[in-house]
């Protein structure tokens, strides 16, 4: 059998752990096998002599042995003692507790061995070496050895063994890019990339084999992007939605906003109205720091299109930050003749089934709401404009529910500012408007990272400040992807800080299991200031605007991308007061990091969270957290969307730019074939 996507099971012989093993690290075929690509390689390549070796590195030596001595040490282990001589010298080896050695090892045999050189007893030692007796091809030394991921029982030596024994499927590997890129990008071809990244010949062919592999993953990304917007772009045939700005009309909305725009917001605000001239949907996204004020920004494109005669809509993740947009947008909208309108799950059937006929006969000009809005059953007269905001939140089907109401233009807001390379891969469909500068006059959030037994100073701190008058926020940490225990942490949260810390203030509590009428009753109770503190967990608070409150608390902060914390520290500092932020490590926060085989260590993760203490700009922030954790960390663990990178690097900004450039000009090429699909899926196969 010689077909790649062969499970692992019939081709290798071994037992079902080390199946189960391999499973575990996402190997279930051939191809998987294959594409196991190494974490790093050590170079085995030259022969130290012994009268050379240096002390405390890695080294290969090839000698012979003799001398070859076993006994138990004092604390009861099988210690195998020999010596290794080569032309000149002779270094003593130990091997510890593997008595299948005494049957492997005989006098004056060739080895190879491989390790870190020590001083033992005045001689030079080696202990447990890695060795391989002298053969035509060596596998483990005598070579640049690559190094995997590991796992119990999956060891490198391990997989190299298993992976000359499958070698022969390199054979099946095709070539899967186009000739013109190859020489274009100067690349090395598929299978002899694949094969010298197993087994590297020289340094330098390594290198380019990394490049090409690296290549195909960002290439493939970027294809999947330009299907994304082709699929956008197809099938709206004739598109009669230009939207044009009449200066007349936006002079007296203006006269209603009661600031001036920044020059971020400007030019965003033009980029969007070129779009909106144009004969082809547009698929932009606004992103914009928290409170960095991109919500007028889209209000005066959605004003445009009303006067150009088409409805609106703009959506929101939650029920809280829609009648939030639908508090603001209706002020400023209404005096001006514009009808407006919320439309939230929660509705009384009466009041949804009203909105329904004044949205299909076209008398509602803007409807702000969640995702209610798209859904079954609702039609348009004349979809025009549609916002998405914070638009992460929301999953990529919501483009397609929005193409059923017949491909309005469409403008996706983001709070979470990502690094511009990571922007294109996961938002690489949709162009880019970027509100890099905040309105004048915002303080800086003063914030904390507060060790465990500063906490009762905080406590103190914040019973002072709600005796001012203040508000405070508390975020519960994100537990596992689980609603029912993150709700059942702040369920938790809010008891003991009612009970035990704040009896006489008064709290509440906000999340995700609440009815919609009830989180609206805590956030008007908590907007209106009849509530001190209110405990939320992560998924609920994001957007609100209650400028009264200027503290707030993050619990296991840990578990947060930073730019995420950035998100949530920014509902405080929105009025005139100094505002404040306290930050909280979990109290198992080694255990709780991502990574059960390597977790960081305390010191990293404050040395992680202490950036917020010094940076108040989304994008710095992300970029730290793009160079600490990687990409995917930065929305935190919820919704990620970025792909699993083996080779490439997504801060590679120049190949990420070159393969975005091949994709883009080849994707015709694979389109016509049909190859996109192919393409994609081959990974997965
Ligand atoms: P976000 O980008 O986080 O959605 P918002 O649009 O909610 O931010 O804006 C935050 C606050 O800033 C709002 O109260 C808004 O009215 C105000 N704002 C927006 N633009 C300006 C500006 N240019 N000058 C002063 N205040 C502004
Ligand atoms: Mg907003």
């Amino acid at each position: 059998m010689s077909d790649l996507s062969t499970p692992l099971s019939q081709v290798l012989r071994t037992t079902k752990k080390h199946l189960e093993r391999m499973e575990f690290l996402g190997l279930k075929t051939v191809r998987d096998f294959l594409t196991h690509f190494p974490r790093t390689y050590e170079d085995r390549s030259t022969f130290t002599p012994i009268t050379q070796a240096k002390i405390n590195e890695k080294q290969t030596f090839r000698g012979h042995l003799s001398s070859i001595n076993h006994r138990k040490t004092r604390n009861g282990r099988l210690l195998i003692s020999a010596l290794l001589t080569d032309k000149n010298g002779s270094l003593e080896i130990n091997w510890f507790n593997r008595p299948y050695l005494l049957q492997v090892l005989k006098p004056d045999m060739d080895i190879i061995v491989s390790g870190k050189i020590q001083v033992r007893n005045g001689r030079l030692t080696l202990a447990n070496p890695d060795f391989e007796l002298v053969k035509e091809e060596q596998l483990h030394t005598a070579r640049i050895i690559p190094i995997y991921h590991e796992t119990e029982g999956i060891t490198s030596k391990w997989i190299r063994e298993k992976m000359q024994l499958l070698w022969h499927f390199t054979e099946n590997l095709t070539e899967h890019l186009p000739e013109s890129v190859l020489r274009e990008e100067k690349l090395m071809g598929y299978r002899e990339a694949m094969r010298e990244v197993h087994f590297p010949t020289d340094f330098s062919r390594l290198a380019l084999a990394r490049h090409r592999l690296a290549f195909d993953e960002l290439f493939e990304i970027q294809l999947r992007v330009f299907e994304r917007k082709r699929q956008w772009t197809s099938g709206f045939g004739q598109f009669e939605k230009q939207i044009h700005a009449d200066p007349t009309e936006l002079k007296k909305l203006a006269s209603h906003i009661t600031f001036a725009f920044t020059n971020a917001q400007k030019r965003a605000l033009k980029e969007i109205l070129m779009d909106l001239k144009r004969d082809c949907p547009m698929l932009r996204l606004l992103q914009g720091d928290v409170g960095s004020g991109k919500t007028i920004v889209a209000a005066v494109a959605a004003f445009c299109a009303i006067r150009s005669g088409f409805q609106s809509i703009f959506m929101a993740p939650t029920e809280v930050l829609a009648r939030q947009h639908y508090k603001d947008l209706s002020n400023l909208f209404e005096p001006l003749g514009i009808k407006t309108a919320l439309l939230i799950g929660s509705l009384k059937t009466s009041e949804k089934n009203d909105i329904k006929k004044r949205l299909a006969n076209g008398e509602l000009d803007l409807t702000i709401g969640t995702h209610a809005l798209i859904s079954e059953g609702i039609f348009f007269k004349n979809l025009g404009f549609a916002v998405i905001d914070e638009q992460h939140r929301f999953g990529v089907a919501q483009r397609e529910d929005l193409q059923k109401h017949g491909f309005p233009h469409l403008l996706n807001m983001s709070a979470t500012p990502i690094p511009r390379t990571l922007a294109m891969t996961i938002y690489g469909d949709q162009d880019l408007s970027i509100i890099d500068e905040m309105p004048p006059g915002r303080q800086k959030i003063v914030t904390r990272v507060v060790p465990e037994e500063k906490r009762p100073d905080v406590y103190r701190w914040i019973a002072k400040k709600v005796e001012e008058g203040r508000q405070v926020f508390v975020i519960c940490p994100l537990i596992d992807e689980s609603d029912a225990l993150e709700i059942k942490s702040a369920v938790k949260e809010y008891e003991y800080l009612s009970t035990e810390i704040f009896p006489n203030l008064r709290l509440g509590l906000l999340h995700g299991r609440l009815s919609g009428n009830k989180k609206t009753q805590i956030m008007s109770k908590f907007s209106t200031g009849k509530l001190n503190i209110l405990v939320s967990t992560s998924v609920v608070e994001v957007g609100v605007n209650v400028p009264n409150a200027t503290i707030m608390v993050i619990e296991g902060a840990e578990r947060f991308g930073l730019a995420q914390l950035h998100q949530f520290r920014g509902r405080v500092g929105r009025g005139e007061q100094k505002s404040y932020c306290f930050i909280f490590e979990g109290k198992a926060s080694e255990k709780n990091a991502m990574n059960v085989f390597f977790p960081p260590t305390r010191d990293k993760i404050r040395e992680r969270l202490s950036a917020l203490e010094r940076h108040h700009d989304g994008f710095k922030l992300a970029e730290i957290d793009m160079e600490i954790r990687g990409p995917g960390e930065i929305y935190g663990v919820r919704q990620s969307g970025i792909p699993d990178l083996k080779m490439a690097s997504l801060t590679d900004r120049e190949l990420l730019l070159r393969a975005r450039a091949q994709a883009e000009k080849n994707f015709a090429y694979f389109f016509e074939k049909q190859a996109v699909q192919d393409v994609l899926k081959r990974k997965s196969q």
